[in-house]
Formats: structure tokens, C-alpha cells, sequence
């Protein structure tokens, strides 16, 4: 049987030469041979099992917005999980599927008056990816309301506990793994919906202010050096708007690196290697990419 028809006996949800470009918040990436948008983990774990066995390399994404694909696209199979989509809260905590939106999760809680998620509310990822990177934002990261992961491994479904996930500064136990996260469960404190609301508000608003959020963008390009902020390094090296191409450094904040007037993936690349260089430079400090970037013939889960 054809690999396609052996996927398509798992799932409905198969695109071929599919743009990466429409599923990036950078909005850059050519063709992926494949995606697969699974509904369950049975489906995961059956899509991992014949990719592995047909020796095509594969990759898990949620919503692609800490991504950077090349131009020429994936030479493989994209496994996004945003069809895995359960949410559900009981007393204090949260069962939430590696593909809910993070603003999904937010204002559930909202509404079962659960404090805690409020900072991380307006990261555009899912809550596997958060999981994956320990997203953060405004002192908050999702470790610190994380309790348990559960997880394929393979084919195996494995659970870990909060302090199993090893994290660090976008840093995770998932970080590097060739594992699928399938759900999460979050911890939280009662609050008052209206204080929590509030809070909420008041983050967006922050963002609203501080960010391009116009243009397309991976959010913070370069991880924030320890002693440094990536933003004011590039700032104080006077390259606000400094472009490559249709690549540019936002004039409203200088950490973004954004995609404006049709960037390919070369330019961005291009721009990065001359802001870290200009970086180390001027001030001797490396910055490192946030970003994750998918070349067009990295094994994924298979390298
Ligand atoms: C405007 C803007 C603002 C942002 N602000 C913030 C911010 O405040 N704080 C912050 O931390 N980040 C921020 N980001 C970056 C990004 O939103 C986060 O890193 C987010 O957590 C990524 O989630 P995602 O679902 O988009 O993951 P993706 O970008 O799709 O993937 C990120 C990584 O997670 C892995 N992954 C995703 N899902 C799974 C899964 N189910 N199983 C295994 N691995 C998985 C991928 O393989 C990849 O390595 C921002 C981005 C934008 C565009």
C-alpha cells in the first residue's frame, strides 16, 4: 500500500505539499511533503508508527509561532497537533490537550475563577508547544502551574510530574525529545474572576503597547542573555529597522525580528547572523536563537 493510503486508513486530516508559510506566525516557509492534523492520541501514535516504519522523517508543531522553516520546505511529514483539542477543569486544576491555544486555556480558567495563568495568556503557541518551550511571559512560565505531562514516546503513552519536566529557561525535558505531548495538567489557585480579568486585560494591553504586533513575527528572536535584555543589546547597537530584504528589525521593539514586506527565510537568516554579530561585537555577548529553525532535511524525531 502507498505510504499516503496507509495515513489516510488513520486519518482524514492529510495535506500534501503543504505551504509551511500558511501555518508560521513568521508567515516564511515552503512545502512540507506532508501534514497531518490528528484528532486523538490513538491517531498520533499510529502516524508515528508508520512514518517510523517507512523511514520518512517527521516533526511535532502546534501552532507555529516560534518557527522558522526554510524556503525550500520540509522533506518530510508535519505532525500538528492542533486537532488535539480537549479542555476540561475540575476543583482546582485544568486536563488540557497539547493542542488548545493558550487564550483558550486563559479564559476557561476565567471563567471557573482559577489564578494563575493570567501573564500567559496572550502567548500565541499552544500548550504543548508552552509545555515544550516554558513559555513565559511578565515573570510567570508555564512550569510554575504545570503538575503532570502525559506523553508518546513512540508508540508508548508515558506520564511525568511536574518536576520530571526538568525546566529552565525555554528549556524543557521536551526540548530536543522526539516525543508527542498529548496533555497537560495545571495547577491553579482560586480568584476573583473580576481580578483575574483585569489582570488579563492588563497584559494585553502590554503587549498591545510594547510589540509589532501588526507584522509577522516568532515573538523574541534571540533568548534573553543572563545580565542582558536581547532587545536593548540590539538596540543600543543602533539596529532599530535595520532590514535585509523583506527581513527587518521592528522599529517598536528591537528584540522582534519581523517579517515585513514578504521576507523569505534566507533574509531572516541573513538578518540574524548580522544582529548576533553585531551583538558580539559591540558588546561580546552571544545571543542564541529562540527561534527554532526546520531546515528541509533535518531527520526530526528520527535524527
Ligand atoms: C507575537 C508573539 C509573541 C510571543 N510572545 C511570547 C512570550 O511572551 N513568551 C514566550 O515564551 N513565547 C512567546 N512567543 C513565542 C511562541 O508563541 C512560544 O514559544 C509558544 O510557546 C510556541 O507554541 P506553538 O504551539 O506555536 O509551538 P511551535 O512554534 O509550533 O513549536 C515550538 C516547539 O515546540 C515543539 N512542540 C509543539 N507542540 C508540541 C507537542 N505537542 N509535542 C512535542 N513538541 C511540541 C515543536 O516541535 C517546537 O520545537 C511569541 C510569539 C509571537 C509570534
Amino acid at each position: 500500500m502507498e505510504i499516503y493510503q496507509k495515513l489516510q486508513s488513520v486519518t482524514k486530516n492529510i495535506l500534501k505539499e503543504e505551504p509551511l508559510k500558511k501555518h508560521t506566525s513568521f508567515q516564511i516557509g515552503g512545502p512540507a511533503d506532508l501534514m497531518l492534523i490528528p484528532e486523538c492520541a490513538r491517531e498520533v501514535a499510529e502516524i508515528s508508527r508508520i512514518l517510523r516504519e517507512e523511514e520518512i522523517p517527521y516533526f511535532f508543531m502546534g501552532n507555529g509561532s516560534n518557527l522558522l522553516v526554510s524556503d525550500k520546505g520540509y522533506r518530510g511529514a508535519v505532525i500538528k497537533t492542533t486537532g488535539l483539542c480537549e479542555i476540561s477543569t475540575s476543583g482546582n486544576s485544568m486536563t488540557v490537550s497539547a493542542g488548545v491555544m493558550m487564550s483558550k486555556a486563559a479564559n476557561l480558567l476565567l471563567r471557573n475563577g482559577l489564578s494563575g495563568f493570567e501573564a500567559l495568556s496572550g502567548i500565541p503557541g499552544t500548550v504543548g508547544g508552552a509545555v515544550c518551550m516554558n513559555a513565559g511571559a511578565y515573570g510567570s512560565e508555564i512550569k510554575d502551574v504545570l503538575t503532570e505531562t502525559t506523553y508518546l514516546d513512540g508508540t508508548q503513552v508515558k506520564t511525568i510530574n511536574g518536576q520530571q519536566h526538568n525546566f529552565s529557561y525555554r528549556h524543557s525535558f521536551f526540548s530536543g525529545k522526539p516525543h508527542c505531548i498529548l496533555s497537560s495538567k495545571l495547577t491553579l489557585a482560586p480568584g476573583n474572576p473580576n481580578e483575574i480579568k483585569e489582570k488579563m486585560e492588563d497584559y494585553t494591553q502590554r503587549r498591545v503597547s510594547k510589540q509589532p504586533l501588526n507584522l509577522p513575527s516568532a515573538g523574541s528572536t534571540f533568548k534573553r542573555p543572563e545580565g542582558y535584555f536581547a532587545s536593548k543589546l540590539i538596540e543600543d547597537c543602533g539596529l532599530k529597522g535595520t532590514r535585509i530584504g523583506g527581513a527587518c528589525v521592528s522599529e517598536k521593539h528591537s528584540g522582534f525580528l519581523v517579517n515585513d514586506r514578504g521576507a523569505t527565510c534566507e533574509d531572516m537568516l541573513r538578518l540574524i547572523d548580522f544582529v548576533k554579530n553585531e551583538v558580539y561585537k559591540q558588546f561580546g555577548v552571544e545571543l542564541e536563537l529562540e527561534v527554532k529553525t526546520i531546515e528541509e532535511d533535518w531527520k526530526g524525531v528520527l535524527s
